[in-house]
């Protein structure tokens, strides 16, 4: 069994990008917003800083409380995207239901969208036109090209639907030529269709559910989930049990997390370089 590790690539990936920037005279810059208090968020935010830092961008982390209006959030978000010195906005998930946080999100110009969550970029994901794709999903590919897995022709098995993780990474996939089945909460006979995968990536947010029954041998097994219990991280997959049926399989921590901080840089990268165009 073959680990694989996001980690080695993201401190390649990041070291890359470090020296292009300092070559640079205007840094690229990334705006994060957050509304509220969200311990774990604060965590992603902090890890966030610390890539940007480590680069050379400049980075602003805008708080704000509860109480601030959602008119004023839409009218911050104007500004920051009319202002020609700020390349990348991500505005940081999940916010409180009171705000409609699809209006949020959209009002950001998806030439500024580093999570590439916007309608326009969802949509213009299918013909490989989007300003940025999401950093998780982009990770998820990246991970399978650095350890040479094959796409093309693979039959890929995706538990988990969401908008940020599982239903760009079924338009990736298939643009790369793999056949890619979609599997969510009311998927019937899970564990069959699992069985089947050449690669099976889980992203469900339920701590070890996929056990060693549900993978055939020698699949490779794409970890997304991050499940805290008692202060350590598991992930959707019973590693334990399922790492010596696999081909190969990324560890949580260490596997998915560290790539999606990793695309993050890249993505505020590339904005920096359309915008220059
Ligand atoms: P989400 O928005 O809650 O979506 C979960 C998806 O899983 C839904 O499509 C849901 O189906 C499906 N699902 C839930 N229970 C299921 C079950 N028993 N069988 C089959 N499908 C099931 O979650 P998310 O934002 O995609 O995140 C998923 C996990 O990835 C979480 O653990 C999250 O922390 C982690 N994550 C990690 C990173 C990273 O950087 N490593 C980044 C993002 C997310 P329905 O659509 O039918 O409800």
């Amino acid at each position: 069994m073959e680990l694989l590790k996001g980690n080695v690539i993201r401190d390649k990936i990041i070291d890359e990008i470090k020296k292009k920037v300092e070559s640079l005279e205007a840094k690229p810059s990334l705006v994060v917003m957050q509304i509220g208090d969200d311990s774990a968020s604060s965590v992603y935010i902090e890890q966030k800083r610390k890539m940007a830092l480590k680069i050379g961008y400049r980075f602003e982390h805008l708080k704000y409380d509860e109480t601030i209006r959602e008119e004023e959030i839409l009218l911050k978000i104007e500004e920051l995207n009319s202002d020609e010195e700020v390349h990348a906005i991500l505005i940081q998930m999940p916010i409180n239901k009171k705000y409609d946080s699809i209006k949020i999100q959209n009002a950001v110009l998806p030439s500024k969208d580093v999570d590439g969550l916007s309608f326009y970029n969802i949509g213009a994901l299918a013909s490989g036109e989007s300003y940025a794709i999401p950093c998780t999903a982009l990770g998820v590919v990246e991970i399978l090209k650095y350890y040479n897995v094959n796409i093309s022709g693979s039959n890929v098995v995706i538990v988990g639907r969401s908008n940020l993780v599982g239903r760009p990474l079924s338009v990736l996939l298939t643009n790369l030529d793999a056949t890619v089945t979609l599997c969510h909460s009311r998927t019937r006979n899970l564990g069959e269709i699992t069985r089947k995968a050449d690669i099976l990536i889980v992203a469900i947010g339920r701590n070890r559910f996929i056990k060693s029954d549900m993978v055939g041998n020698g699949t490779v097994v794409i970890d997304v989930g991050i499940n805290r219990v008692d202060e350590k991280l598991y992930g959707d997959v019973d590693f334990e049990n399922v790492k010596d049926k696999c081909l190969a399989i990324t560890p949580v921590p260490g596997g998915v997390g560290p790539m999606t901080i990793a695309m993050l840089a890249k993505n505020v990268y590339n904005l920096y370089l359309q915008a220059r165009k």
